[in-house]
C-alpha cells in the first residue's frame, strides 16, 4: 500500500464537472489500496477574482484581512470536493491549513512554513478517510490565518508529502508535464519523461511557471519526488528527482523565458568602493528582489550598473534609486519596461563548453540584440527587447535540437 498525496491545480478544479472527475480519479486510487491526501486550489481564476475585489472596495489592504479573504478560495474548494467524494462513496474530510497543522510565520500574503504537524490528517488516513487540504495556507505564530503565496498549493503538497513520508507527491495541472519549452509558443515542445530538482528550479527561476519555484526547493531540500503531470488525460507525466550520477546528460534540457521584469540603469556612477553597497542596500531594504546585475568597465573613474526588478517593484525602485542618485553622486536613472528574459537550461553544461556560444550566435542570426548576460553552471541567459522573446525562445528551442522528432 503506498501513500500518495495528490494535488490539484485552479483548472482542475474549475467547476462541478471537474471536481467530480477528481474525485473519480481519487476513487480509483483508494479502491485500488493506496492511501491518499489531497491537496486543492481555489477554483479556477478565483484567487485573481478575490484580489481584484479587494483591490474595488479599498486601496488599504491589511496583510491579516486579505490572508482571510484569499484562503477563502481553497476553504470553498476543499468542502466541495469532499462532497464530491461522499457522493461516491469515498469517506473524505476537508482541513485547513490550521487544521492540518501547517505553522507558518507571520508574514502575511507570503508566508514561510515552519513546522507541520499533521497528526490530524495522519488520524484521518488511519481511520480509512481521505483528507481534503486546502492549499497554500496555513495559522501563523500569532494565530492568525496565513496564505502561501501565488502558487503555494504545490508547496502545500510537498510538504504535506515530507512530513507524512509519502511515496510520491502528484501535482496534477492542465498540461501533461514538464515541457522542454512553454508549449504556448512552441507547438512542438516535447514532454520531459525525467528532470533533476537542479534543472527544474532554474527553469521556475526564470519563468516556467509550473510547479511553484518554493515547491520545488522544498522538495530538493527534503528530497520529495514529483510528479507533474496532467488531470484531463491521466497519462504518465515529468518525475523530478535527483539526478543519476553518471546518466548521460542532455547539454540544454530547457529554453525558459521570463516578462515580469524591468531594466534600470544608473548611469554615470563614481568606480569607488560602496557605490554598489549604498544602492542594492536600499533596495534590498525596501524588499525590491534584484534579479541580473551588470557593471560596466569604467572609463575616466564613471560607470554604468544595470539590474532587472520584478515590473511590481519598478516604480518604487525608481523613486529611491533616483533619490540615492544625487546621494552616491551618479549621472542619472534610466528604466527600460519592454525587456524579457530568455534562458537555456540543461545540466550536461557543466562539462560542455559553447553553450553560450551557440546561444549567441543563434540569437544573432535570428537578428535578436543581447543587453545583459548572467549565467550559472546549468544555465545562460540573456535579456533581449520584449517583442522578440518568443522568435528568441523558438529559435533556440530549434538550434538545441529540442523539438518533438
Ligand atoms: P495551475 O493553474 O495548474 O496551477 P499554471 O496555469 O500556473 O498552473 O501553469 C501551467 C501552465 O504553464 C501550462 O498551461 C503551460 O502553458 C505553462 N508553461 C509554461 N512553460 C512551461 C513548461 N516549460 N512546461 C510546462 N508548462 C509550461
Ligand atoms: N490559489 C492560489 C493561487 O492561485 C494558490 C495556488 O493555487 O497555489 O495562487
Ligand atoms: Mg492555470
Amino acid at each position: 500500500m503506498a501513500l500518495i498525496v495528490q494535488k490539484f491545480g485552479g483548472t482542475s478544479v474549475a467547476d462541478a464537472d471537474r471536481m467530480r472527475e477528481v474525485a473519480d480519479h481519487v476513487a480509483r486510487t483508494v479502491r485500488r489500496g493506496d492511501q491518499v491526501v489531497l491537496v486543492v486550489s481555489a477554483m479556477g481564476k478565483e484567487t485573481d477574482e478575490l484580489l481584484r475585489l479587494a483591490g474595488e472596495v479599498s486601496v488599504v489592504h491589511p496583510g491579516r484581512e486579505m490572508d482571510m479573504l484569499i484562503t477563502a478560495g481553497e476553504r470553498k474548494a476543499m468542502a466541495l470536493v469532499c462532497m464530491a467524494l461522499h457522493h461516491i462513496g469515498v469517506d473524505s474530510e476537508s482541513f485547513t491549513g490550521s487544521q492540518a497543522g501547517f505553522l507558518t510565520d507571520t508574514n502575511h500574503q507570503n508566508a514561510k512554513i515552519v513546522d507541520v504537524r499533521p497528526d490530524r490528517v495522519r488520524a484521518s488516513l488511519d481511520a480509512g478517510r481521505v483528507p481534503v487540504l486546502g492549499g497554500s495556507q496555513g495559522v501563523s505564530t500569532d494565530n492568525d490565518v496565513t496564505f502561501l503565496g501565488r502558487g503555494g498549493s504545490d508547496t502545500t503538497a510537498v510538504a504535506i508529502a515530507h512530513a507524512l513520508g509519502a511515496d510520491a507527491c502528484e501535482l496534477y495541472t492542465d498540461v501533461t508535464g514538464v515541457f522542454t519549452t512553454d508549449p504556448r509558443v512552441v507547438p512542438t515542445a516535447r514532454r520531459m519523461s525525467a528532470i533533476s530538482y537542479d534543472e527544474l528550479l532554474e527553469m521556475t527561476a526564470t519563468g516556467c511557471p509550473k510547479p511553484a519555484m518554493r515547491s520545488v526547493e522544498y522538495a530538493r531540500t527534503h528530497g520529495v519526488r514529483l510528479h507533474v503531470r496532467s488531470a484531463f488525460t491521466w497519462q504518465e507525466g515529468t518525475w523530478v528527482d535527483e539526478e543519476v550520477p553518471d546518466m548521460e546528460q542532455a547539454i540544454v534540457s530547457a529554453v525558459t523565458h521570463d516578462t515580469s521584469e524591468a531594466k534600470m540603469t544608473l548611469a554615470g556612477v563614481p568606480d569607488q568602493p560602496g557605490v554598489a553597497a549604498t544602492v542594492f542596500r536600499a533596495l534590498a531594504d525596501l524588499e525590491v528582489n534584484v534579479d541580473m546585475i551588470v557593471q560596466n568597465v569604467s572609463a575616466q573613474g564613471v560607470t554604468d550598473i544595470s539590474f532587472t526588478v520584478p515590473h511590481a517593484d519598478l516604480a518604487r525602485a525608481m523613486e529611491h534609486t533616483k533619490r540615492l542618485a544625487t546621494e552616491v553622486g551618479a549621472g542619472g536613472v534610466t528604466s527600460d519596461d519592454s525587456i524579457a528574459r530568455v534562458s537555456v537550461v540543461g545540466a550536461g553544461m557543466r562539462s560542455n563548453p559553447g553553450v553560450a556560444a551557440t546561444m549567441f550566435e543563434t540569437l544573432a542570426a535570428a537578428e535578436v540584440n543581447i543587453q545583459m548576460i548572467s549565467t550559472s553552471a546549468i544555465r545562460v541567459s540573456c535579456v533581449v527587447d520584449g517583442e522578440r522573446v518568443e522568435d528568441a525562445v523558438r529559435t533556440l528551442h530549434d538550434a538545441f535540437g529540442l523539438a518533438e522528432a
